[in-house]
């Protein structure tokens, strides 16, 4: 079973995500990765189909930190075991999703998706979410009410955390949505 965590911090969160990401490994897992914000706020990530502690040694340099994070233990339901199909998964406008569970109706929504020239780069179920919220974020006038919207049409079973550039939103089925920070 995955695991999902997510950090907010005055400092560089990159060791508190991987600190959660150890505490989540007795769960079983077969790939995890990590997205940051940088300080230029740009959406970046490492992933890796290995151990934890592999992708500690990824996260390493300098250039990898910010001070508002993501992170994921991956257990393939959706597409096979690859660093391309590891969370977290980006949307084209800056949102980054990780995601536990399934999403049942993600072919109809990927369909969807396709047809308003979304391009995906996996065929997995969660990255259907990511451009999900953001197509609903274009009509909307805050993440939280994207979120909100994007739910009320993602069937079940979930819980999972939305980053974008100053705010993370974490939810769950059937429990609705909560703004983290
Ligand atoms: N369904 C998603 C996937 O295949 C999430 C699996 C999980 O809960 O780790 O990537």
């Amino acid at each position: 079973m995955c695991g999902i965590v997510g950090g907010v911090s005055e400092r560089n969160v990159v060791s508190i995500i991987i600190e959660g990401l150890s505490r989540l490994e007795y769960r079983g897992y077969d790939s995890v990765g990590v997205a940051v914000i940088n300080a230029g706020g740009e959406l970046t990530r490492e992933r890796v189909t290995g151990r934890v502690k592999e992708l500690a040694q990824k996260c390493a340099s300098d250039h990898f930190k910010g001070t508002i994070g993501i992170g994921h233990t991956r257990w393939a339901t959706h597409g096979g075991v690859s660093e391309t199909n590891a969370h977290p998964h980006f949307s084209a406008n800056n949102l980054a999703v990780v995601h536990n569970g399934i999403i049942e109706n993600y072919a109809e929504l990927r369909e969807e998706l396709e047809k308003t020239g979304a391009i995906f780069q996996t065929t997995i179920d969660s990255e259907v979410i990511a451009y999900h919220i953001a197509r609903e974020r274009v009509n909307t006038s805050s993440i939280e009410k994207a979120v909100a919207r994007a739910m009320q049409k993602i069937k079940r079973a979930y819980s999972l955390i939305v980053m974008s550039p100053r705010k993370l939103i974490g939810a769950r089925d059937p429990y609705g949505f909560k703004p983290l920070c």
